[in-house]
């Protein structure tokens, strides 16, 4: 039998096995609430905080030291960017002497060129964004909007992605509190899906999909974990992973240049907010990959695209269970047993003071 379900948490339906719908990507996950209360008998210890250096002389990142193939760093005070040493994109990819494929090949490959830059947040070696003060997380964020400006002035550049990688369980190999941005000629697959819904349910509603759907959580406010003048953070109604958040731009702005002064600000405020509520939760320097999905740079205008960013945690229980994405989610679809609804509540209800502080 098919049941159409309400779009609410309240709804008791959603106490037991159902299907969501992301409707930026069109694609579902399954959300199995009664598997959260099988019993659990894997380990659920603290780890003891990393205690960094506020200088390390073996990183790479930190100012003053050696890269890759020689390069000194500068004795930077406060951002730091560089082309990355061992970019995954290239200004000038060697043309391929292949033969152009026909439509219907099952062998096709094409060139991609990019480029690839690190950010480093700041000189301090041991301090995370949500440590940072508002003014210095703030400087991070137009880091990040004045490097997309510069990039997407070369027309090479259709797509610009913003990321942060953090933590050793991310495969992150440097703890030196740091970003990335890889920007190439063609759009990847993740926006690329998110492009084409948001296109065609503006065509069909007028307005933007992501604004439609902030106004419907604003409503009902049971998936909200920080809001401010400018910005809204959710655990989203299709999350997948267990402490995911959407964070929305409350108007049509496209890109991170896009944005004003007192939203750059609101951003850094937001983003320090979910951070923190992160590391606070289960005491210990949260990992996550987090990004903002921008507009592509194609001269066309955008009506349809509203800034986000979306933060990707992997853990689960504590510090040391994490969610993995295997068997019947690599064969079939990604699936939570805890509900969106209790992972935001338990978001929202944790301190806005981050625990080393405390
Ligand atoms: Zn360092
Ligand atoms: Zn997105």
């Amino acid at each position: 039998m098919h049941r159409q379900l309400e779009m609410t948490g309240n709804n008791t339906l959603f106490d037991s096995p159902h299907r969501r719908y992301n409707p930026l990507t069109r694609e579902w996950i399954l959300v199995s609430p009664h598997r959260a209360k099988r019993p659990w008998q894997g380990q659920v210890e603290k780890t003891p905080p990393e205690n960094l250096p506020e200088y390390d002389p073996t990183c790479y990142l930190c100012p003053g030291n050696e890269r890759a193939g020689g390069v000194k760093n500068p004795a930077y005070t406060g951002t730091f960017v560089f082309d990355n040493d061992f970019a995954a994109l290239l200004p000038e990819a060697p043309h391929p002497q292949i033969q152009a494929p026909s439509a219907d090949s099952l062998f096709k490959a094409e060139p991609e060129t990019g480029i690839c830059r690190v950010i480093c947040f700041s000189p301090r070696h041991d301090l995370t964004l949500p440590q940072l003060t508002l003014e210095e997380a703030e400087r991070v964020i137009t880091a990040w909007s004045d490097q997309t400006a510069g990039l997407i002035r070369n027309p090479d550049i259709v797509h610009v992605q913003v990321f942060e990688n953090k933590g050793a369980v991310m495969g992150c190999s440097n703890p030196h509190p740091h970003s990335q941005i890889w920007s190439q000629s063609q759009i990847p697959t993740e926006p690329a899906k998110e492009l084409l819904s948001q296109k065609d349910y503006i065509a069909i509603h007028g307005r933007p999909l992501l604004l439609d759907y902030l106004a419907e959580e604003q409503a009902r406010g049971e998936r909200i974990v920080a809001a401010n003048e400018h910005f809204t953070a959710v655990v989203p109604f299709w999350a997948v992973w267990p402490f995911e958040v959407l964070v929305i731009a409350h108007r049509a702005v496209t890109t991170l240049p896009g944005l004003t002064q007192p939203e750059r600000r609101a951003l850094a405020e937001i983003y320090q907010s979910v951070t923190t509520r992160y590391d606070n939760l289960f005491e210990i320097s949260f990992p996550y990959s987090m990004g903002f999905h921008q507009a592509p740079n194609d001269k066309l205008d955008h009506p349809e695209w509203v800034l986000h960013a979306h933060f990707y945690p992997p853990l689960l229980r504590s510090a040391t269970v994490r969610k993995f994405m295997v068997g019947y989610e690599m064969l079939g679809m990604p699936q939570r047993d805890i509900t969106p609804e209790t992972a935001a509540a338990r978001l929202r209800s944790l301190p806005e003071i981050h625990y080393t502080r405390r």
